[in-house]
């Protein structure tokens, strides 16, 4: 049994949930570093907000390889996929508020 998400857990593992991001033209020098929290993966509205970018990977290698996935926090995986901003999904965070 291949879990699909393995190779997004062991990026996550070694991006110790932070954003990975390092590409120049988003603003932050070098790495982004965004605290990301798990439980909010592909919530971009919320601020732990996160997704697994993986650069065409899926059809080219297939999941086995985790090189090419990369952990972006919500606001670099949208620069990086080039996506409008993900608007009207606030209200699906209501699982983990503010401490
Ligand atoms: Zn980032
Ligand atoms: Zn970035």
């Amino acid at each position: 049994m291949v879990s699909l998400d393995e190779p997004v857990e062991n990026a996550w593992m070694r991006s110790q949930a932070q954003c990975e991001c390092r590409r120049e033209t988003h603003g932050h020098p070098g790495r982004c570093r965004r605290d990301l929290v798990w439980e909010e993966r592909g919530q971009a509205a919320c601020p732990g907000g996160w997704d697994a970018h993986h650069e065409g990977l899926l059809a080219a290698a297939g999941w086995e390889a985790t090189q090419g996935c990369e952990i972006l926090c919500a606001a670099c995986h949208q620069q990086a996929a080039r996506r409008p901003a993900a608007k009207g999904l606030a209200a699906r965070c209501g699982a983990r508020g503010p401490a």
